[in-house]
């Protein structure tokens, strides 16, 4: 089992997604400066080691509404409170980054935003367009720094969450790791928060139905939006096109680098590569969710 996670030790293309309610403070939703300097100090160290990182973060929407004072985005009607959402996402998304580059400036990264919706990757030149420039970004050593473009995303064209995001990113990219950071540990056997007796898995080779059907109904946290069911779908889509994955818990953020040194942390679900697996079928079939 150790081999396993030994290998980890040799990826090279890596993305890391972090949820929103590991950037908040749970009490206030402010921003938790101490953590997003942990994460950036550790993203800088993994580029500093010669791999390539992309940071596929939440947090717009989030950091927007604390920042305008609303405690819920709410609307007389759908249209109306997607236009809040998409207002607090413009505010939230620039003092995102402006966090961001403040911090990555301090380790003399350089880092750059990518703004993706589901219509720039179903459209094959955008999609083209979008790889290029991660390619170029990553040839640079600057460190992308991603989110859905929620301004402009409605719900027929959304994401949605951006588990499936940093899915779709690491298979554009031919990522060969995948960490998406989260509230929890990691995948068991059943929702934790209602069963003490559900026991945590440490490696899954394949994923099969009956692991996809787990979860199901489990919570996580009501801040970001993708609970254990997205995440395992972003599992199913990273590990298709090549790529490890490893849900882990963003509760401390130093668990990147101890995950990156190969220790026994997070559920690590192995690259399964399917010869048949293309990114456009997959974005094809998500055209009409
Ligand atoms: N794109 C959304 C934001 O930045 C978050 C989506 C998610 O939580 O998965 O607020």
């Amino acid at each position: 089992m150790n081999n396993i996670r030994e290998q980890i030790k040799n990826k090279k293309r890596i993305v890391i997604k972090i949820g929103s309610s590991s950037l908040q403070h749970a009490e206030t939703g402010d921003l938790d400066y101490i953590r997003l300097e942990k994460l950036v100090r550790e993203l800088c160290d993994i580029s500093n080691q010669g791999k390539e990182v992309v940071l596929v973060t939440s947090g717009a929407i989030a950091v927007g509404k604390k920042a305008v004072n609303l405690k819920t985005i709410e609307g007389k009607t759908q249209a109306e409170a997607m236009a809040v959402k998409q207002a607090c996402s413009a505010i939230g998304q620039a003092r995102l980054m402006m966090a961001y580059q403040k911090l990555f400036a301090e380790y003399n990264q350089t880092a750059a935003q990518i703004l993706l919706t589901k219509d720039t990757m179903i459209n094959d030149s955008s999609r083209y367009n979008a790889q290029n420039t991660f390619d170029e970004l990553l040839n640079l050593g600057a460190i992308p720094i991603v989110n859905e473009n929620d301004t402009i995303a409605t719900y027929e064209i959304e994401f949605g969450d951006n588990d499936t995001l940093s899915a779709v990113v690491a298979a554009l990219i031919k990522a060969d790791l995948l960490i998406l950071l989260s509230d929890i540990d990691g995948l068991f056997t059943d929702d934790p928060h209602n069963n003490p007796d559900a026991s945590f898995i440490d490696v899954v080779e394949s994923l099969d139905d009956h692991l996809l059907a787990m979860g199901k109904g489990s919570t996580g946290s009501n801040v970001g939006t993708g609970g254990m069911a997205t995440k395992l779908s972003a599992a199913k889509v990273a590990t298709a096109a090549g790529a490890d994955m490893v849900i882990a818990n963003g509760a401390d953020f130093h668990i990147i680098h101890k995950i990156m040194q190969g220790r026994n942390h997070g559920t690590l679900f192995l690259s399964n590569q399917k010869d048949e697996f293309y990114l456009i079928d997959y974005l094809d079939k998500l055209k009409y969710q």
